[in-house]
């Protein structure tokens, strides 16, 4: 068994037939941590990444772009610590998108996401994204108020029009020579339960506990229905979907990683290749250098 083969169970391939409530979030895939095979497949994972990683930094021409997307405390924040740790720092960026500020709701949706899109040769991660404005926008109708858009625009059929724009965007950047991996971590409403009941037991985690948390928490079907919509609406072959098993959180590390891997892999990067006269340049310059006095 390989992560890449585990994985692949996970991408929506046919978003028509894709229904939510057939993914289990407690889904291992028959593995358990304890034994040696997980953990061992984990860890080959991130070697391969933090290779790969190398690759497309000194290739300069891909970048790749990592949308996490979830419901409070399904493990976003575990995924971007752990899966990201051996990588170099200087070819990742993280960015957290929170509640737009006046500037942002000035401007079109996708704004303040196209400001912050990852440079060639870089990974970027966007901890929530521009698919908020189809999920906590339309759970909640008066954050779409708040965007001021002009009455005959802001219509029944705005959320249609907006999964047209997002794939819209998405095609762009991939012409463009960015890969896009979108995750939404499925987690079970009595896993995020113990969550943050553990979160508000634990004094080293009580700060992560916030009482709007309890409120969106009594939205879940409304954002379930969100999130199905917009998993069948906008999952493409240059843009799929994975749909993350997240009651466990080291399995939900394996799949991004190896979802990661698999992407990277297919890109066959190489490291740039010096050949002929800047060859020659650089074994001169290192005879110079043989030669100067210590
Ligand atoms: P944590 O796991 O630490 O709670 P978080 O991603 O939930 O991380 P918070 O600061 O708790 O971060 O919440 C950010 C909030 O901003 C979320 O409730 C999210 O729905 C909201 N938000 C993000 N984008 C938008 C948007 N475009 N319009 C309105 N609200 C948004
Ligand atoms: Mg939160």
């Amino acid at each position: 068994m390989t992560i890449s083969n585990i994985t692949k169970r996970f991408r929506v391939d046919s978003p028509d037939k894709f229904r939510l409530a057939e993914c289990d979030p407690n889904d291992c895939h028959g593995l358990t941590i304890d034994k040696s095979e997980a953990k061992a497949m984990l860890a080959e994972g991130l070697e391969q990444l933090v290779e790969l990683q190398e690759r497309l930094y000194a290739d300069d021409r891909w970048s790749v772009l990592i949308v996490l997307q979830a419901m409070d405390a399904a493990g976003k924040d575990s995924v971007i610590k752990h899966v990201m740790s051996g990588l170099n720092p200087q070819g990742v960026e993280v960015h957290s998108f929170k509640q737009p500020s006046v500037e942002e709701l000035n401007h079109n949706f996708l704004w303040r996401a196209a400001q912050r899109l990852p440079e060639r040769g870089r990974i970027g991660i966007f901890n929530r994204s521009y698919y908020e404005e189809v999920l906590v926008v339309r759970v909640h109708p008066e954050l779409l108020d708040r965007q001021r858009l002009p009455n005959s625009l802001a219509g029944k059929d705005i959320w249609q029009q907006r999964f047209e724009d997002i794939c819209g965007f998405e095609r762009h950047l991939a012409r463009n020579g960015t890969r896009i991996m979108k995750f939404f971590l499925h987690v079970s409403k009595e896993e995020q339960r113990k969550r943050f009941l553990d979160r508000i037991d634990e004094p080293a985690k009580r700060w992560k506990f916030s009482m709007g948390d309890v409120a969106e928490r009594k939205l879940w079907d409304k954002y379930e229905h969100a999130y199905e919509d917009l998993i069948r609406q906008t999952s493409r072959p240059e843009a799929p979907w994975f749909v993350v098993p997240a009651d466990h959180k080291w399995f939900t590390r394996m799949v991004v990683a190896g979802a990661l891997v698999q992407e990277l892999q297919a890109l066959g990067l190489d490291f740039p290749k010096i050949e002929g006269k800047a060859f020659k340049e650089l074994q001169e310059a290192a005879k110079a250098l043989k030669e100067e006095k210590p």
